[in-house]
């Protein structure tokens, strides 16, 4: 593959990217996926996603697992709902969690990723050690498949993340990349942190947001690439400087409004098109 295809967050039936005929639309050579629905991650759904993949040329990077009852409505529900960490649903969600590994690996797709939840900072604490144990689980379950498992960055802070890949002790453990979520959720200065997890970075997204005037207080903004606080240049130049070379996978969170999605995500991959040139 190219350095740097460049690529699109995509939803069948759940979470926030676009159709796969946006991507088709917009040229793209590779997409990230979110699991359909427990009830359509069917072998049968996989052999169909696969022929339209072919039909349209497009390569699957990523599977990003979600589950039900997750909501992003503000940091503190993010911490009560979101991924692994909630007692309640962990059990639940770790076995949901290996049955999207394996429809991932249904379609051939060798990369899995999710956000984890807030890990406690507190590495000391019992649920720290939970956290650890489950993400084990899953890094075991993804190596059966012959699958790399990525942690989404945002809820960590460079330093606590790289900390916890390191307790959690699995050579298959790695990060997608998410420069704007560092932004969003107040958790540090992008570029600092992809440059000190750099070596774990197996994929990223391409997002951009504006700071809160509170960081981890109260949620920053996400905005069009381009247009926030990250830096795209310095964003793809730092990329180089950790010898990533794999997809620039746009993210844009605006699935209420498909027709801005859409025209925002056609602006970002000629932003990241006319970056390519200047610096792939
Ligand atoms: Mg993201």
């Amino acid at each position: 593959m190219e350095k740097w295809p460049i690529g699109v967050f995509t939803s069948v039936d759940a979470g926030l990217g676009v159709k796969l005929e946006v991507a088709r639309d917009l040229g793209v050579p590779t997409i990230q996926l979110h699991a359909p629905h427990k009830s359509t991650r069917t072998a049968e759904n996989a052999e169909r996603f696969l022929a339209r993949l072919r039909e349209f040329g497009l390569t699957l990077t990523c599977v990003f697992g979600g589950f039900e009852g997750e909501s992003y409505a503000d940091i503190p529900t993010v911490t009560r709902t979101v991924g692994l960490v909630p007692a309640e649903t962990r059990g639940e969600r770790t076995r949901e969690m290996q049955e999207i590994a394996d429809f991932a690996r249904l379609l051939g797709c060798s990369a899995v990723a999710l956000h984890l939840g807030f890990v406690p900072h507190d590495t000391s604490s019992q649920l720290y050690q939970e956290v650890l144990q489950v993400t084990r689980v899953l890094c075991d379950h993804c190596r059966g498949n012959g699958q790399t498992l990525h942690l989404e960055t945002g809820q960590e802070t460079a330093d606590g993340l790289l900390q916890f890949i390191q307790d959690v002790g699995r050579d298959n453990l790695f990060v997608n990349f998410d420069p704007a979520n560092m932004i969003l959720y107040g958790t540090g200065e992008p570029i600092e942190a992809l440059r000190k997890i750099g070596r774990y970075v197996k994929s990223v997204h391409c997002k951009d947001g504006k700071w809160a005037k509170h960081p981890g207080q109260e949620w920053g903004q996400e905005v069009p690439l381009g247009e926030g606080d990250v830096n795209m240049e310095r964003y793809l130049a730092t990329l180089n400087e950790i010898g990533y070379s794999g997809p620039l996978t746009i993210e844009r969170e605006i699935a209420q409004e498909p027709e801005r999605q859409k025209a925002e995500i056609g602006h970002a991959v000629r932003l990241l098109t006319t970056l390519k040139a200047k610096l792939a």
